[in-house]
């Protein structure tokens, strides 16, 4: 580890003296106490009459595809499908009343990029692909009707994708009462879920006059594995530059970063020395909201502000449609991982974070895969098979600096390849790392990203 070599210190005694920064340093933001959830009787309720109406979708005629979930995911099968197939009847549902991205949003969080580069209209993105977006929250899904219900009424579908995204999972945090972890979100959001919580995230920052700010990474195959080391570069970099006398504490579940880490390495060494401590290993065991303190296996720690980033589970709605995998403790959804059907249905698929493969959950990774669970469908209705998916190298760049700009990158492969061993599929994964940080890296990350939102929106089929 390399911070304990540095510091001499080891990592109990690095967490301890963590903690004693914290506690010397300015009282800050989002302390609060309360109780658990449901102090109320619980109540028999009666549905509302707005899932029996049938919802305003315009009338098309074709085989209706329905996608729930706007995000990269769906956005992107929508816009594949009517690529494939001008006849299909595509009806995007996405609760939210606009897009907000993500990828980008480490930048956006130190003004580095304008917040119009991460927000986009449905409105847009459906009129230029010839496909219908209802702006709904789904409610239920029955699939033997093959019904939707929605809070803006029911609609049917032929053939269903799912791509809802992920959960945040607080209990494997110790925080088991879902008012507490309620509770938690509200108080110090992970801001790995677009909207929010990344506002939230920015207006902290801001307020932010010093002391130790603490970022996690948590364990598991969780959303986006480089971007809590991104957003630690981004937030040091914004202490740096408006000398705020602060640091940034990441709290890392693994030993060693997910990734090949020379790159970021590099810049928190040359960049940030005196702004980012990262201590591996960490198991979080609790956290007290109102005194400010995480709680781990080798002690505790206590912060002045925090974005606390939980394990991530599949969407919760994949519960309720009764297609999440329950054997697996993230419940992400139960798909047969090649063809990307539900097991059991022939007429529903899962993509995007929601899906249980092993493979890095990014958007550049659920746009691919979108194009794939497309081909799979249209195929399906000519009653042809298709091959399995197989990515070629995708870039997934990381920001180290944003004043210059630089960024390192990874080009990642992923899909399934034959075994001559065993005569089977396996799947692979393989990065290969760009870990000199550089300007040229850095303008082709904003490039990847503004590239990705003009085709998912502005360019017409
Ligand atoms: C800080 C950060 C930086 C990142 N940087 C990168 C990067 O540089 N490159 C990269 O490739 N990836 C990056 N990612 C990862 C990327 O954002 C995700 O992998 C991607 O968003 C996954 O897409 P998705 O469609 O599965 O889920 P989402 O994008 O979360 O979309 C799910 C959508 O479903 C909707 N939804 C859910 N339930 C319902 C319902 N019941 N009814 C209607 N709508 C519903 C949600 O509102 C949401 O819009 C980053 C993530 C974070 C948090």
């Amino acid at each position: 580890m390399a911070r304990k070599k540095k510091t001499g210190l080891n990592r109990r005694e690095a967490i301890k003296a963590a903690s004693a920064a914290a506690l010397g340093a300015a009282a800050g933001a989002g302390a609060g106490s309360g109780g658990a959830l449901g102090a109320e009787k619980p109540l028999k309720v009666r549905p509302p009459s707005a899932f029996s109406r049938q919802a305003e979708v315009p009338g098309f005629g074709g085989t209706r595809v329905a996608v729930i979930g706007g995000g990269w995911s769906g956005l992107e099968t929508a816009r594949q499908l009517k690529k494939n197939r001008r006849d299909l009847d595509v009806v995007l549902i996405e609760k939210r009343a606009s897009f907000f991205s993500c990828p980008l949003s480490n930048l956006w969080l130190v003004d580095r990029i304008p917040l119009d580069d991460l927000t986009h209209s449905y409105i847009d993105a459906a009129h230029n692909n010839d496909y219908t977006w209802l702006h709904a929250a789904v409610v239920d899904v029955d699939r033997h009707k093959r019904v939707i219900y929605t809070d803006q009424g029911w609609l049917t579908y032929d053939f269903l994708v799912v791509a809802p995204g992920i959960d945040y999972d607080y209990t494997r945090y110790g925080v088991a009462d879902p008012g507490d972890a309620a509770r938690l979100r509200a108080t110090y959001p992970a801001a790995f879920m677009a909207g929010s919580e990344l506002l939230t995230l920015k207006r902290k920052l801001e307020e932010f006059d010093g002391g130790v700010f603490v970022l996690t990474a948590p364990p598991g195959n969780y959303r986006c594995l480089p971007a809590p080391y991104e957003r630690a570069c981004m937030i040091a970099g914004y202490m740096k530059d408006n000398d705020i006398k602060g640091r940034v504490l990441l709290l890392d579940s693994r030993e060693h970063p997910p990734f090949h880490p020379d790159g970021i390495n590099e810049a928190i060494r040359d960049l940030y020395r005196r702004y980012v401590v990262r201590i591996g290993g960490v198991n979080i065991t609790g956290v007290d909201i109102g005194k400010r303190r995480i709680e781990t296996e080798m002690g505790e720690i206590v912060f002045t502000d925090a974005a606390i980033y939980p394990p991530v589970r599949g969407s919760r709605v994949l519960e309720r449609f009764g297609i999440a995998d329950m054997k697996d403790p993230g419940r992400f959804a139960d798909i047969d991982p090649i063809s990307y059907r539900v097991r059991g249905d022939e007429r529903v698929f899962v993509g995007g974070d929601a899906r249980p493969m092993p493979f890095i959950k990014a958007g550049m990774a659920a746009n691919y895969e979108a194009g794939h669970i497309a081909r799979v469908i249209t195929s399906q209705m000519e009653g042809k098979d298709l091959s399995p998916l197989s990515s070629p190298g995708l870039m997934c760049y990381v920001a180290v600096n944003a004043k210059p700009l630089q960024s390192v990158a990874f080009k990642i492969s992923f899909g399934w390849v034959y075994d001559r061993g065993t005569g089977e599929k396996r799947f692979m994964q393989k990065a290969q790392a760009f870990p000199k940080r550089s300007r040229s890296l850095g303008k082709a990350n904003i490039q990847w990203g503004r590239g990705m939102f003009q085709e998912m929106f502005y360019n017409s089929l």
